[in-house]
């Protein structure tokens, strides 16, 4: 499964400003995703792309109904079979 998407500008806002840390942050009209810092004055741009894969995907798990079945299979009572 790709996690990887379009940047959403009314996504994942700043808290922080990367350069001075200050948190008196603006929208700026310079681009959807800039921002301007009144404490430093500086206007920059964060864009969130998406996650990578990881490397270790978990198995996939069973239906109810499978897992239900699977259990049965186990224990040797299926329904509507054997005895
Ligand atoms: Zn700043």
């Amino acid at each position: 499964m790709r996690f990887r998407r379009k940047p959403n500008p009314n996504r994942n806002h700043p808290q922080y400003c990367p350069y001075c840390a200050g948190e008196n942050l603006f929208p700026d009209e310079e681009t959807e995703f800039a921002w301007a810092c009144k404490e430093c004055a500086r206007v920059f741009s964060v864009m969130f792309h998406g996650q990578d894969d990881s490397e270790h995907q978990p198995a996939q798990s069973l239906s109810t109904n499978d897992a239900l079945r699977a259990s049965l299979a186990r224990k040797g009572e299926l329904p509507g079979g054997g005895k």
